[in-house]
């Protein structure tokens, strides 16, 4: 790790004058320059970041190769061109590259700009399938889960389950979205319930829904393998997308996932569905797929749902301006590549498991820490004011928000990815540890005992 100069400063050092962004009112370390899990601040600190964003920049900070595959490709002049218009090489192997990362279960790539647009695209996409089928066709519904993130443009909001992201916008969210339960074994198991039936009761609760609203009715169910910043890397548990699956084709709906944050390697496998075997209609990626160098999402496209374009009129009504840019194709292409070729799934799982073996040894007995979970590189810590009762704090408070804080500053500096409860109520406070596929024994190590000594110091403060 490198060396600390030492600051004069604490944290938060500047407060931006000019940019709207979400909160105007905070101040900010000001990042300068990143190099691997580091980010160098005005100051002269030196943070690690655990975050990487929010779980995006999965081979950390300034890799010289994908730089220079950027760089490669703005020479040939090609920076963008209209895909509705030309071909383009670098675009053809991205998606060559993702399809295979597939093992072939999926067909065709949709490229976007960000993971709301691929969810968007997803949910045009979805209805479509059924209106080149059957123009009269009465499917207009989703099912979705409560507790659930999608985006924040409104479509994807609307398909959302995220209570306080929707509450400004509810008169013009989409009305056809009904929710279900998420997949929270901690919060929801009943009793000494086994993962085997709380499944089978998810799997009768999905049945349920399709049955009031009437199955000839539902495009599709949504969901989140593993659900990320709503609800702090809640993994679905074993049996249950396979169960999910199985209910959505009884009814001859799509099952649809979302793995713009748990997927393109974050969970181990390079999808999150890859571990159960359990292949969706249609996936959404981001994020980790351009790791950051380039704005870069996509929907993959099964081969059942291709073939109904590509029956029909081919063509999907819809269509950016910013999609499939060569450009941004070039940095996912290297990004991809370099995950296959150095087998950083592999070592995602080692230093993931090692992650929550180091978390649970250190926090698992806290009287605050209600619950550790995750998989892969994707860990959350959920904080309770009590551990029988699993009552959360009041989410005015905003423990997540001030461990955050104290993470952030001397000595810690680390970054640390905070969710206040305020999902719907579903989940307490939460933190998220999200580092990038590059990580080594020692790193973790350090993150570790650096989450636990900073969670140790916020609650011996008391609230
Ligand atoms: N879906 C999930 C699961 C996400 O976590 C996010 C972003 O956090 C999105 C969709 C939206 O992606 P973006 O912020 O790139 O629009």
């Amino acid at each position: 790790a490198p060396k600390q100069k030492g600051s004069t400063h604490a944290y938060g050092t500047e407060k931006t004058e000019y940019l709207m962004d979400r909160n105007i009112h905070k101040a900010f370390p000001v990042i300068i320059r990143g190099k691997g899990n580091y980010l160098y601040t005005k100051d002269g600190r030196i943070i690690l970041d655990t975050t990487t964003g929010a779980a995006v920049s999965c081979l950390g900070h300034g890799d010289k190769r994908v730089i220079q595959a950027i760089a490669r490709q703005m020479e040939t002049g090609i920076t963008y061109l209209a895909t509705s218009f030309f071909g383009n090489n670098t675009v053809e192997a991205l998606c060559k590259e993702l399809i295979n990362g597939t093992d072939r279960q999926m067909a065709r790539v949709y490229l976007t700009g960000s993971g709301s647009e691929a969810m968007e695209a997803a949910v045009k996409l979805s209805r479509q399938y059924f209106y080149e089928q059957d123009q009269n066709t009465r499917r207009v519904s989703y099912i979705a889960r409560e507790g659930s993130y999608h985006g924040n443009t409104l479509g994807a909001l609307g398909i959302s389950g995220h209570v306080a992201r929707r509450a400004p916008y509810l008169p013009f969210l989409m009305k056809n979205v009904h929710h279900v339960s998420s997949c929270n074994f901690y919060r929801q198991r009943q009793g000494r319930e086994t993962t085997d039936a709380f499944v089978a009761r998810k799997a009768a609760e999905l049945d349920a829904k399709f049955q009031e609203l009437g199955p000839e009715t539902v495009i599709g169910f949504v969901a989140e393998p593993i659900v990320g910043a709503a609800l702090g890397c809640v993994p679905y548990v074993p049996g249950y997308l396979k169960a999910m699956r199985k209910v959505c084709h009884k009814y001859g709906a799509l099952f649809i996932l979302d793995e713009v944050m748990c997927g393109m390697g974050r969970s181990g496998t390079l999808h999150a569905w890859q571990a159960e075997g359990v292949a969706p209609d249609l996936q959404t990626i981001g994020k980790g797929l351009g790791g950051g160098y380039q704005p870069i999402a996509a929907v993959l496209i099964s081969k059942k749902v291709f073939d109904v374009f590509s029956d029909g009129s081919g063509q999907f009504v819809h269509g950016q301006t910013y999609q499939g840019m060569p450009i941004q194709a070039a940095a996912a292409l290297e990004v991809q590549k370099i995950v296959r070729e150095e087998k950083l799934c592999d070592n995602v799982r080692i230093q993931g498991d090692y992650l929550g073996q180091l978390l649970k040894q250190l926090l698992g007995n806290h009287p605050n820490v209600g619950d550790i979970r995750g998989m892969g590189l994707f860990w959350g810590l959920e904080f309770v004011k009590d551990r029988d009762t699993k009552e959360p704090f009041d989410p005015k408070i905003g423990v997540a928000q001030k461990i955050q804080e104290l993470a952030l500053s001397e000595p810690h500096n680390m970054t640390i990815y905070p969710g206040t409860g305020t999902a719907g109520g579903l989940s307490g406070d939460h933190v998220m540890l999200c580092p990038a596929y590059i990580v080594t024994k020692e790193d973790i190590h350090h993150i570790a005992h650096t989450t636990a000594a900073v969670v140790k110091e916020f609650f011996s403060h008391g609230l």
